[in-house]
């Protein structure tokens, strides 16, 4: 209110200043002087005019300029919510990892790359029975934990997803400077060492297969994820708990 009251005065004064200043110079220009009576029209009429103008004029681009900081505010505010949320959808809600089509769209951007790396995919071992044994909820906190395990071993990889169920992927870029192989058995290793107890029983044990696939240049997930899942489907065959990286060679 106090700035409105200070740029209306300013700006009857200016008026005033100018009323004079126009009405001394056509007196003047008639021959006659600038008497009491017009100088007190030059700053009665200002005041009485201007003063109220230029009062609501300033008052209202002061609004208009409240009202564009907030709502640039709240453009903002939109813009890191959608952020967030388009964040989040990328997200596989229980395991916090990529969920499948973000995984896959991770893989895809690398198409063009010459040196791709390779994808690791991971598959619980007996799963089913875990489910049957200790109840659906027991599973899901399972796979949280085999998640984590995944998570701490893999740091280094370009992505890290849930691809489907009990299904896991990681894909290593070979500018990682880790060879995929070791990766591999340190992701078997790590949920190996998860300690899982479900509700009012005792530790139990959580193992991985693993099927280990080079990513061409060129190749689309499908056909790398095809690769991969023959060798996973070894390591199936070779007891679980196994990492498979070339066709019919376990770790
Ligand atoms: P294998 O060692 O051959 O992989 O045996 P498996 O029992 O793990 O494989 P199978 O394909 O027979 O069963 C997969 C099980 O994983 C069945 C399904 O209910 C369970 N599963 C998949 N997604 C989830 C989930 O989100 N939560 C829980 N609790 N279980 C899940
Ligand atoms: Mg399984
Ligand atoms: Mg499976």
């Amino acid at each position: 209110m106090r700035k409105v009251i200070y740029h209306a005065s300013i700006a009857s004064l200016v008026s005033i200043a100018v009323s004079l200043a126009i009405c001394w110079a056509a007196l003047r220009a008639v021959g006659d002087d600038l008497d009491l009576f017009a100088a007190a029209m030059c700053v009665i009429c200002p005041l009485v005019v201007a003063f109220p103008a230029s009062a609501y004029t300033y008052n209202q681009k002061r609004r208009i300029a409240e009202a564009h900081g907030a709502l640039k505010a709240a453009h903002r505010e939109l813009a890191i919510l959608h952020e967030k949320l388009a964040e989040r959808a990328r997200l596989d809600d229980m395991t916090g990892l990529l969920n499948r089509s973000a995984f896959i769209a991770a893989i895809d951007e690398t198409r063009a790359l010459e040196n791709r790396g390779a994808l690791i995919l991971i598959d619980a071992d007996n799963f089913k029975q875990i489910n049957d044994t200790f109840g659906h909820l027991a599973g899901d906190r399972a796979l949280v934990k085999i998640a984590e395990a995944i998570r701490e071993a893999a740091g280094k990889a370009r992505a890290i997803g849930r691809i489907g169920g009990e299904e896991f992927g990681v894909f290593l870029l070979s500018e990682a400077r880790i060879e995929a192989s070791l990766l591999a058995e340190e992701i078997r290793r790590a949920v190996e060492g998860a300690r899982f107890a479900p509700e009012g029983a005792a530790l139990l044990p959580l193992t991985v297969s693993i099927g280990v696939a080079p990513a061409r240049k060129g190749a689309s997930f499908s056909e790398i994820m095809s690769e991969a899942d023959k060798r996973l489907y070894e390591a199936k065959q070779c007891g679980r708990n196994t990492v498979v990286i070339e066709a019919r060679s376990a770790a």
